[in-house]
This record gives C-alpha cells, sequence and structure tokens, in this order.
C-alpha cells in the first residue's frame, strides 16, 4: 500500500550462527524488546545463554535488594526458560549505579571467554530510545563495556588471571547486536514468537506490579513498539536491533 510516507526499510539479521550470549544490565531488559527474537532463534535450534550483569535489586520500590534480588532472580530464570534460555548467569554487580570501565569489562570478558559465541546482544546503549527519551545509565554503561569486553576477551594480554584452567582467549564474536536502538538498520521478524515474547515479560510479575502502572498491559505495550518496526520489514511484528561488527574485514 502507498502510504505517502517513506518508511526506511529493515535488514533481516542473519541466523547462519549457533551460539549467542545476551549480556543485559537488568532481569527484565531482554523482555522489553529481545526475548521475542530470542524464541525465535531458540527454536531454530541455536543454543542462547543469559547474562545479567545487576539482579536488578533496586528495581522495586516497596520491596528491600536482598528480597528484591532473589525474587527477580526466579523470575529471570523462568522468563529466560519461557523462550528457550536454559543458562542465566547473574553478575551480581550493583544495581542503579553501574560504572563503564576496566571492572566492568573484565566480569564480562570472563563471560564471553567461557561461553564462546559467535553473536553477542545487549539492549540499545545510546543515549535515548529516540528523541528524548533519556535511556538509562546501567544500559549505557552496560553496552559500552560489552563491545569493549568482546575485544578484551580476544586478546591474550588482556585479564591474563583469567586464562587458567585451559580457558583461552575467545576472539570469534562476529558481531555485537544492540536491540530497541533508536539506529537499528537490522531487525528480527517476531511474529510467530510474539506471544512466548509476551509471556517471557509477564514472567516479571513483582517488577511489573512493582512499577505500580494503572492498566498497563504487557501485550499492547510490546505490540506498540513491535508492529511499525514490522512495517518496516515487511511482516506484522519486528524488534529492532543496531550492528556493531566485531571481526575485522568481516
Ligand atoms: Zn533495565
Amino acid at each position: 500500500m502507498q502510504t505517502g510516507i517513506e518508511i526506511e526499510p529493515l535488514e533481516p539479521l542473519p541466523e547462519d550462527w549457533e551460539r549467542a550470549l545476551c549480556v543485559v544490565a537488568h532481569p527484565d531488559d531482554m523482555e522489553f524488546g529481545g526475548a521475542a527474537a530470542v524464541a525465535r532463534w531458540t527454536a531454530q535450534g541455536k543454543q542462547v545463554a543469559y547474562c545479567m550483569v545487576t539482579s536488578g535489586e533496586a528495581g522495586i520500590d516497596g520491596m528491600a535488594p536482598d528480597e528484591c534480588r532473589v525474587v527477580r532472580e526466579a523470575e529471570q530464570v523462568e522468563s529466560a526458560r519461557i523462550v528457550g534460555v536454559p543458562e542465566v548467569e547473574f553478575l551480581h554487580q550493583p544495581d542503579g549505579i553501574l560504572e563503564y570501565g576496566v571492572p566492568l569489562r573484565r566480569e564480562i570478558a570472563a563471560v564471553v571467554r567461557r561461553y564462546r559465541p559467535e553473536i553477542v546482544v545487549t539492549s540499545n546503549f545510546r543515549d535515548t530510545w529516540g528523541g528524548v527519551n533519556l535511556n538509562q545509565a546501567d544500559h549505557v554503561a552496560t553496552g559500552r563495556a560489552v563491545v569493549d569486553a568482546v575485544r578484551d576477551a580476544g586478546n591474550r594480554w588482556i585479564f591474563t588471571e583469567q586464562l587458567v584452567d585451559g580457558l583461552e582467549p575467545w576472539g570469534g564474536v562476529r558481531a555485537v547486536w544492540a536491540f530497541g536502538s533508536p539506529q537499528a538498520t537490522h531487525a528480527v521478524d517476531i511474529t510467530d514468537t510474539f506471544d512466548l515474547g509476551v509471556q517471557s515479560l509477564e514472567a516479571h510479575r513483582a517488577y511489573i506490579d512493582g512499577l505500580g502502572w494503572e492498566h498497563w498491559d504487557g501485550r499492547e505495550f510490546l505490540e506498540g513498539f513491535s508492529r511499525p518496526v514490522g512495517q518496516r520489514m515487511g511482516v506484522a511484528f519486528g524488534a529492532p536491533f543496531e550492528v556493531f561488527p566485531m571481526g575485522w574485514g568481516g
């Protein structure tokens, strides 16, 4: 249909890979835009693991961090299970006050070296979600640390203390993909796995209740941003990704 409005098309992401590692700041980050894509990939037989930099323990106003941490880790494990992800690692860094820097890169590089993924996924780490909707500080710190840690992981002279008991450098990451980026050039068709994405988000029940957003509906929310993305790739629902190539000459 000719709408008269130029919409910029989004390229489908490549699917010729076997292992992905998703590194995000908080439980619930994957579910606000990435989980349905993960469900598609695991349905194709790919292996996907999650790594949470924090446990989101500062995320519920009415619940103290020590209790909140336990609740949110359990919700994240269930949420991952729904989209075919059996493994969730928690790095237990401090929620809300993450700092970009060498210590964070070290933590993430260790996970990349152990898991040896071809693709690393993180959430949008641009300053905004588009327009003046500011991104959150932990997301920005995490994403910047992820792209650097992927390079660190491949260099045997960086974080040498990790290279014991047979652990080797890993330079096999082809790209970092950041979902939800306002500068997305690619997308994943999530039409068939959209419902799993919704279920995966709804698994964060205590968190969603804790937000206290009246009449908020996870399905409606996800539809609201998946539909325009889908339009840009000619499908019902899509998830947008910005692509950062990590290999040389790739
Ligand atoms: Zn978050």
